[in-house]
């Protein structure tokens, strides 16, 4: 049961997840994650299926934003 509720699609919205940029493997969580200022997250990428590490830069949205 307990991988079941782990698995939930609900759980993506909360989680980066992008591809390997090397071979498209697709990684579930950054291996680091540094932030840049308030709105501005850098992730940094580990690549189990062929070692390659990058990084990606994401901005959240403005807090509130949407709810106001
Ligand atoms: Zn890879």
């Amino acid at each position: 049961m307990e991988l079941r509720i782990r698995n939930a699609p609900a759980l993506r919205r909360s989680r980066p997840v992008v591809p390997c940029a090397q071979c498209g493997d697709i990684l579930l969580a950054p291996e680091w994650s540094e932030y840049l200022d308030d709105r501005h997250v850098r992730h940094l990428w580990s690549c189990d299926a062929c070692g390659y590490e990058f990084e990606t830069e994401v901005a959240d949205p403005v807090p509130g934003a949407q709810a106001a």
